[in-house]
């Protein structure tokens, strides 16, 4: 008998999970992607795109679908999809599995301050600039630059995939790029622009980290967004090896390298 499992991705993890699930007797994955970024990378096998209508929409397609298994490995900072995906789960009885990555790691020499929000981010820049007009860059994506548009001050530097949309900062440069980035990538980049303070999400993985290493180097404070909570209840796993264990496939195949 096939089993079903949805993945609901989007992100390094996600794109890694269906290339090792992909093609294996018995199995039938599909991958969901929300539709936001104009030429996503595709995962392998079967992908569906666009929202499901609410936890409601996703039930539907739960059963309609005969899914056997949810695996949300969407991104640490999508909680509308989590939040949707554990209460869909637990209206159909569908297992679900969050496939999150770990959060960064402060190592003497940083400079973080926490934030619990993006507009508690906004609020706290104005005190780590060293002049009214200094130079922030938002790594935040491009729905996140809302936040800052009240920011009058500084000279904001935004790093996105897509052109972010209003309402934005007066004073927005904007930088359409997509990573990962290396280390000499964000050192480059620091310099360039004469970054005073940088601004991210505690998403994790490696493809974003180097901004982090090199603003250490430049001795640059950064603001980091603190992740949204887990759906409570809900089993966690930081890779792939662990979403593999969990749907009971560990040690047929070798989990594809997680690159961050
Ligand atoms: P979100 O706020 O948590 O979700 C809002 C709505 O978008 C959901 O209610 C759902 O619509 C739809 N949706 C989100 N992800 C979906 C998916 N993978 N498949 C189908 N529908 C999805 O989501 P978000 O923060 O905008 O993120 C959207 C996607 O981008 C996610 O897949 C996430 O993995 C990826 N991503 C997000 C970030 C970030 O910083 N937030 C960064 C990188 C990648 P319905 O209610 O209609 O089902």
């Amino acid at each position: 008998m096939t089993r079903h499992v949805l993945l609901i991705g989007g992100t390094t993890e996600g794109r890694a999970l269906a290339a090792a699930l992909d093609g294996r007797p018995g199995l039938r994955v599909t991958s969901s992607l929300a539709g936001r970024v104009a030429q996503p990378r595709l995962p392998a096998g079967e992908v569906r795109i666009g929202g499901f209508g609410g936890p409601e929409g996703l039930a539907a397609w739960l059963r309609a679908e005969r899914a056997d298994a949810v695996v949300d490995a969407t991104h640490p900072f999508a909680a509308g999809i989590s939040l949707n995906a554990s209460l869909a789960a637990a209206a159909t009885g569908v297992p679900l599995l969050v496939l999150r990555r770990p959060g960064f790691t402060a190592v003497p020499g940083d400079r973080w301050h926490h934030a619990a929000s993006l507009a508690e981010a906004a609020d706290l820049l104005p005190a780590l600039l060293p002049h009214a007009d200094g130079r922030v860059l938002l790594t935040t994506g491009r729905q996140g630059i809302a936040a800052f548009a009240h920011l009058d001050g500084p000279h904001v530097l935004a790093r996105c995939v897509d052109p972010p949309e209003p309402p934005l900062p007066p004073s927005l440069e904007v930088l359409l790029d997509r990573g990962p980035f290396t280390l000499d990538d964000e050192r480059a980049l620091l310099r360039a622009h004469r970054v005073d303070v940088l601004v991210t999400k505690d998403s994790g993985g490696a493809a974003t980290s180097p901004k982090l290493t090199a603003a250490r180097e430049l001795a640059l404070p950064v603001v980091i967004v603190d992740r949204p909570p887990v759906p409570q209840g809900v089993p966690v796993t930081p890779d792939v090896e662990g979403a593999l264990h969990w749907l009971g496939l560990s040690g047929w195949f070798p989990a594809a390298p997680a690159r961050g």
